[in-house]
């Protein structure tokens, strides 16, 4: 043995050697139950990040536990296409070639990206080898695999027959630069800096940051219980503005703040969420003015022939120019016409954006929905009646709020990288679609299905196809392919949390796969708690409604990973940790440990640096203790005796250690069945280097009986490399390779040994 434990010579030797012997794939025993995990794919074209190796290892320790333990166990492993997220990255690099998504009919530009995911897939691939991740890598997913599409297309299909599915237009979190819809709890929310107008509006003066939307303002809202508004409840006004003067109701809303600029607020359905439901309640016309390329839209206004001509003139000053740009041109304008009172540059408020850091644009779109409500009253009671339980326990309220609170859910997204619906639209029976494409000669034309047939230009409109928006009411067929010749399929996609909320069923070949039928449930389901809502709750509803059974037992919830500095890890604060420098530096084993005695219940914690370094020292303390036993065994002159419960000529100190390791046997098997990793690891580690280290080594130097003092050795170190195995695999698994003269079974390895028994 080398003087040192050198991580980087055995790390990649040791995986290939497991990987080789099929260790990984668990031999399906009908006698016995199994043990199943599906890992939670990573971004297949992103890296891992700390939280990723902390899952990893958690799920390793719990699958190489189970392995030894003799359950058949099985870790599937996979990654995820991360629709929007890789779209916005693919056009990141599309940008820096001077070039932009809508150059490209969508077929083409799902093409680029698939290859651009797959020269990325390998790397993701190779980083959870690097993590020592004992997954059957023969079983191994992407969420865009061809069987992965059907089962999720069958799924749409079942709800869309259960009565499931519906369309309906819906205000949703758009990004005009991505182009698509975002869910709420994917809009993050910043701080800015912009100028509040305070308008004369007709009697009353009211203050807003977005003086555009106000020419399809419909409404005026105030809160009922402002005295100052109360004879105007009801009233119908005619209020003077920049295209003329625009009738409108003052309604109660509860909502409103009376504090806030002047108490009175104007109501814009097609631009605000909040206004698009008083709407809903009070029958006020859905009016948009910006399109879904952030533009302002005054067409409805340019097609009117009696048009005032200083109004059309500003109208068409305003048209299609960029919301910011247009806002300037109009604050012009209401000065001139004495109606804008003042102007606060200093105001600071919140506003939506999407995960490129755009700023949203509420905007109302047709698109489909799951009805929730039967769906989500089998997952609420999964978990409220313990077939699935969740630990840490305290996090429970999260899963109940949510599902309490969950409407129903849009499932269309306006990505191109992701999985289409297998929506099909006749343009014979839907001359109102609207469709964007290029024309062979790229020029990029906006036509309606009545356009397009008239103009006979089906093929290409096919071939070029960019974007297909059906109004509510379209007809449509659902089906895997294409029912005619004349039919266009829905350009939407699904959100990326509808496919992987069937993960557990696609990955072990639901319905009807040998797999499924015996490793369907899972038994444990371990992620990052930030995703309770919007993952584990999915999959509980699919797994209930398509199998009648839950998809997991046990969900297992890692708390995050922060900063050294405390704070959560971003690009922008420059405080991310790259796993690979500590592994480079102290070895897979040691950042293992380290971020998993970090982990105590769950809860958010620090990068715990110290630590990892520490036990990079354990493991060469582990080793230093395998090269002394090497020592003591090599000094005698007989073979040593294998150890032996009913030895005779045991000392107090023999006993006394054997009791310790039985206790901690107990111990390892208790906190892992408690899912409490940190206080398992930790109890490894003080035993190892305290009891074993410190104490018995030191005790035996000095032994006449040394026959039986290195017999006793012998059996502890190697049971404590078996206990440390699911915790630290690659050191236990270098020193028992090259201590394998020692052993009884030189040939096997430690990660296909057997467990220990009390
Ligand atoms: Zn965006």
């Amino acid at each position: 043995m080398d003087k040192n434990f050198d991580h980087k010579k055995y790390e990649k030797e040791i995986y290939e050697m497991w990987e080789k012997s099929g260790a990984f794939t668990p031999k399906i025993d009908k006698g016995k139950k199994p043990f199943t995990i599906i890992l939670p794919p990573p971004n297949a074209s992103g890296g891992m990040h700390t939280g990723n190796v902390l899952m990893i290892a958690i799920e390793d320790i719990l699958v190489r536990w189970h392995r030894m333990k003799g359950d058949p166990t099985l870790w599937v492993p996979g990654t995820d296409h991360a629709g929007t997220e890789t779209q916005i990255t693919y056009e990141r690099e599309l940008k820096k070639e001077g070039k932009s998504r809508f150059q490209f009919d969508r077929e083409t530009l799902y093409k680029n990206i698939a290859e651009f995911v797959f020269k990325n897939k390998r790397f993701i691939e190779n980083q959870i080898r690097a993590m020592g991740a004992s997954v059957d890598w023969t079983r191994y997913k992407f969420t865009l695999d061809e069987d992965v599409l059907e089962t999720v297309r069958s799924t749409f299909e079942k709800l869309h027959k259960d009565g499931l599915v519906y369309r309906d237009n819906y205000m949703v979190n758009y990004c005009p630069v991505c182009g698509t819809t975002y869910a709420d709890i994917e809009v993050a929310h910043e701080e800015k800096n912009d100028p509040l107008y305070f308008m004369k509006y007709g009697p009353f003066t009211i203050a807003t940051v977005r003086p555009e939307s106000k020419f399809r303002d419909t409404a005026l809202a105030v809160n009922p219980k402002d005295k100052r508004y109360k004879e105007w409840l009801g009233k119908k006004l005619e209020i003077p503005g920049l295209l003329g003067p625009i009738t409108m109701t003052v309604i109660p809303d509860p909502e409103v703040n009376p504090e806030f600029g002047t108490g009175i607020m104007k109501v814009t359905p097609a631009h605000d969420p909040h206004d698009f439901e008083l709407g809903k309640k009070f029958n006020l016309p859905v009016l948009p003015i910006i399109d879904l390329e952030g533009r302002m839209d005054f067409s409805w206004f340019l097609s009117q022939n009696d048009a005032d001509s200083k109004y059309r003139a500003r109208a068409e000053k305003y048209h299609k120019k960029k919301v910011r740009e247009a806002r300037k041109l109009m604050v012009e304008d209401l000065k001139e016409d004495g109606l804008l009172l003042k102007t606060d540059e200093g105001y600071v408020h919140t506003v939506p954006t999407c995960k490129a850091g755009h700023e949203i644009e509420p905007t109302v779109l047709p698109n489909w929905f799951i009805k929730v409500d039967s769906l989500k009253e089998a997952a609420f009671k999964a978990v409220k009646t313990g077939k699935i339980k969740i630990y840490p326990k305290w996090r429970e309220i999260t899963y109940t709020r949510w599902m309490e609170a969950m409407h129903d859910w849009a499932i269309s997204r306006q990505n191109v990288w992701g999985i289409r619906l297998p929506v099909w639209y006749s343009l014979q029976k839907n001359p109102t679609l609207q469709i964007t494409y290029l024309k062979p000669d790229g020029q990029r034309v906006l036509r309606s299905g009545e356009g397009v047939l008239a103009t006979n230009e089906l093929n290409e409109a096919k071939a070029g196809l960019q974007q297909l928006r059906a109004p509510i009411g379209s007809q449509y067929e659902i089906n895997q392919t294409s029912p005619g010749s004349d039919y266009l399929q829905e350009t939407d996609t699904f959100d990326t949390w509808f496919s992987s909320g069937q993960w557990p069923l696609v990955t072990l070949g639901y319905p009807d796969s040998e797999d499924f039928k015996y490793f369907y449930p899972t038994s444990v389901m371990e992620t990052a708690w930030e995703i309770l809502s919007k993952w584990v709750s999915r999959m509980i509803m699919f797994g209930i409604y398509l199998t009648g059974e839950v998809p997991f037992r046990d969900v297992y919830l890692h708390g995050i990973v922060r900063a050294l500095d405390g704070r959560k890890m971003s690009k922008s604060l420059g405080n991310v940790i790259n796993p690979e420098e500590y592994i480079e530096q102290y070895g897979v084993d040691a950042l293992r440990m380290g971020l998993i005695s970090g982990t105590a219940n769950g809860r958010d914690f620090n990068f715990p640096r110290d630590r990892v370094i520490a036990y990079r020292n354990f493991a060469n303390k582990l080793w230093n203790l395998g090269r002394f036993t090497m020592m003591k065994l090599e000094e005698l002159d007989s073979p040593t005796p294998e150890f032996d419960k009913k030895m005779k000529g045991l000392k107090k100190q023999d006993r006394e250690i054997l009791a310790k390791l039985k206790k901690l046997i107990k111990t390892v098997d208790e906190k892992l069945t408690k899912f409490r990793f940190a206080d398992a690891a930790e109890a490894i580690y003080q035993f190892v280097w305290h009891e074993l280290a410190d104490k018995y080594v030191e005790e035996i130097k000095t032994r006449e009986d040394k026959e039986l003092a290195a017999a006793v050795l012998k059996h502890i170190y190697l049971t404590s490399l078996k206990l440390l195995h699911p915790f630290m695999p690659f050191v236990t698994e270098a020193i028992w390779g090259e201590i394998k003269n020692l052993r009884k079974y030189p040939d096997q390895m430690l990660i296909t040994s057997e467990w220990l028994q009390v």
